[in-house]
C-alpha cells in the first residue's frame, strides 16, 4: 500500500517517500504513473514541488488511494516557490517522526522561505544545498545523505572529547 501523507508533511516530501518505496526517483514515479508532464521545478528540485491541479491530483489519488483532500492540504503554496540555493530542515524532526519512527518526513513548514527555528527542538534549522538536492532521486536518498553528514559531525565531536589533553 502507498504511504499516506502526514499532516505536517510537504507534498514533495511525500512524493519522495512514495518513490523511495518503489526504489525509483520522483521523476520516474511521475513518468511511470502516467500522471502527466512533470511540472517545472525550481533549482531546489522535487522537495519544493509546485502546487498541482485537480486533474493531476485525481490521477495521483487513483494511483495511491490517498484522498484528494489530503493531498490538497499539503500542497506547497505558490508564494513559497522561488529559486533557492539551499533548503532548511531540522535533523531530529526529519528522522524522528513522532507518528511513525520508521518514516522520516520532510516538514512542509521548512519550505516556507521565512521558516522560523524549530519549535520542537528550540534550535536554528540547518540547510542542505539545492545543488545536492537536485542529485538525490527520492526521500531515502535525501535522508541518507543528511544522515551521513550528521554521522561525520558526531564522530568528529566524539574524537574531540576523547582526545587526551596531554596531546594538545
Ligand atoms: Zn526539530
Amino acid at each position: 500500500m502507498a504511504p499516506r501523507p502526514f499532516e505536517d508533511e510537504a507534498f514533495g516530501g511525500w512524493l519522495g517517500r512514495l518513490a523511495a518505496k518503489y526504489r525509483i526517483s520522483v521523476a520516474q514515479l511521475w513518468a511511470s504513473g502516467q500522471i502527466g508532464e512533470l511540472p517545472e521545478l525550481t533549482c531546489a528540485g522535487w522537495l519544493l514541488f509546485p502546487p498541482v491541479d485537480e486533474l493531476v491530483l485525481g490521477r495521483l489519488a487513483a494511483l495511491t488511494h490517498v484522498g484528494v483532500d489530503r493531498m490538497v492540504a499539503i500542497q506547497t503554496p505558490a508564494a513559497w516557490l522561488s529559486g533557492r540555493c539551499s533548503l532548511p530542515y531540522c535533523f531530529e524532526c526529519l528522522v524522528l517522526n513522532p507518528l511513525d519512527i520508521f518514516s522520516p518526513r520532510w516538514k512542509r513548514e521548512w519550505l516556507n522561505p521565512s521558516a522560523p527555528p524549530c519549535e520542537v527542538h528550540d534550535r536554528r534549522l540547518e540547510t542542505i544545498p539545492s545543488s545536492t538536492l537536485r542529485t538525490l532521486g527520492n526521500l531515502n536518498a535525501v535522508v541518507s545523505r543528511i544522515g551521513k553528514r550528521h554521522g561525520r559531525r558526531r564522530k568528529r565531536y566524539l574524537n574531540l572529547i576523547s582526545t587526551p589533553r596531554s596531546q594538545n
